[in-house]
């Protein structure tokens, strides 16, 4: 309770849940309770929340991740509520808390190029720039120029060499770091043909994913020369069930909550795929899909 008070005096008393069902935060829809979690509205309160002396978690719109039933201790600090944006001629800069989905729309409506690819991705600007979030053969490192972020001492630092690689960029490996915004390079274009390309991957990925289940998106990684949702169908595994966990019979790579999952049926059925690609294929597939939090 002693950390409720400190919560009280850096932001506004709306912004802080108690005791919070992460299940409110994830697009699985699962995940035990966070003690603590904030939804910071400014850089200053996120500098105080750093001063903090506990664990902290941070999330975006939750959307690669997967929390553990047990729950998160300590402080969760949520990241949506940094959401302004600038544009600057084909440049976007942009707060970590802004939607993917957001920021592609107002490079459209600013007839600027090259955010095509995110338009369905329902992530935060800070959570694609941390996975280096990608689909449709490009990925945030094509547009990504420099990222302002903090460290975990509170210091503010802007980088242009984000090390980006397969879902993957430096802050993976910058421990406590907090993405706060990043200046996208778009280039002028065409709004109608902007628009159109967009329609197009929104009608692809509505065909060919289980959008109207809760889910992570991908939930493996694609193994070096394969693909991993082929592989787990030809495994056999399009449908399997644990729990209230599926393996989507639209998209193998997908496993879904189809109704009143929990993080451990979510779990075992990873695992379960996992043994048995490994057993028929020798591949050994990694989760995309980050998990954190207690058993
Ligand atoms: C239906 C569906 C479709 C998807 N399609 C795609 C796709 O096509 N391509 C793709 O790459 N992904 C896809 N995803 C996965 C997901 O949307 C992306 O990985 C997205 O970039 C995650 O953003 P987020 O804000 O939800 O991050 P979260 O899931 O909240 O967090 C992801 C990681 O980033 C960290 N993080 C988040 N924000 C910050 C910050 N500001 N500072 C520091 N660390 C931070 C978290 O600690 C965590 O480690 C899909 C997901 C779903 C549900």
């Amino acid at each position: 309770m002693v950390l409720l008070e400190e919560l009280k005096k850096i932001t506004k008393e709306e912004n802080i849940f108690v005791n919070e069902p992460m299940k409110n935060h994830t697009t699985f829809r699962t995940g035990g309770p966070a003690d603590y979690l904030v939804i910071p509205e400014t850089v200053d309160e996120i500098k105080k929340l750093i001063e903090l002396d506990c664990k902290k978690t941070f999330v975006g719109n939750g959307s690669n991740l997967l929390v553990k039933d047990g729950g998160i201790r300590g402080l969760t600090i949520k990241l949506t509520g940094l959401n302004s944006y600038t544009i600057n001629d084909d440049i976007i800069e942009a707060s970590a808390g802004c939607y993917l989905a957001m920021l592609s729309q107002v490079a459209m409506k600013n007839s600027l190029t090259g955010l095509e690819f995110a338009c369905g991705i329902p992530g935060t600007l800070g959570g694609a720039v941390m996975m280096n979030a990608g689909a449709y053969g490009s990925e945030m490192s094509s547009v990504v120029l420099e990222t302002e972020y903090i460290s975990k001492n509170g210091i503010i630092n802007k980088i242009t060499d984000h090390e980006f690689g397969y879902r993957k960029s430096i802050f993976q490996q910058l421990d406590g770091a907090i993405i706060l915004s990043s200046k996208l390079k778009l280039q002028h274009g065409n709004m109608e043909e902007i628009k159109n390309k967009m329609d197009e991957l929104m009608a692809s990925r509505n065909a060919k994913q289980p959008i109207n289940y809760p889910s992570a998106g991908s939930t493996f990684k694609r193994p070096e020369g394969f693909f991993a949702g082929k592989l787990i169908e030809d495994a056999g595994l399009k449908g399997y069930r644990i729990g209230g966990a599926e393996v989507s019979t639209l998209h193998a790579g997908f496993i879904i909550n189809a109704g009143n999952a929990t993080s451990t049926d979510i779990l075992n059925l990873i695992k379960y795929v996992q043994d048995m690609v490994k057993e028929k294929y020798n591949v050994l597939l990694e989760p995309e899909v980050k998990i954190i939090g207690e058993d």
